[in-house]
């Protein structure tokens, strides 16, 4: 998932840090780990999880409010 943002920079800041966006993440995650101790493919980890939110951006810098996503 790739969203493109409609501008390319905060306007009350001017920062061209980027932004963030709220989630609430529900779920439970299953993390693979072998029987030395090594960490296993954890790729999938984070698919079973429900994330709710992700409506607002805002600047990673200044935080204020940027646009809305779809
Ligand atoms: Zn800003």
């Amino acid at each position: 998932m790739k969203n493109i943002a409609p501008i390319k920079e905060c306007p009350h800041c001017g920062s061209d840090e980027g932004y963030y966006t709220k989630m609430q993440v529900t779920g439970s995650v299953r993390y693979h780990i072998g029987f030395d101790g090594s960490e296993r493919d954890n790729g999938d980890m984070y698919e079973h999880l429900t994330h709710k939110g992700g409506k607002v951006a805002y600047c990673s810098d200044c935080k204020k409010k940027l646009f809305k996503l779809n």
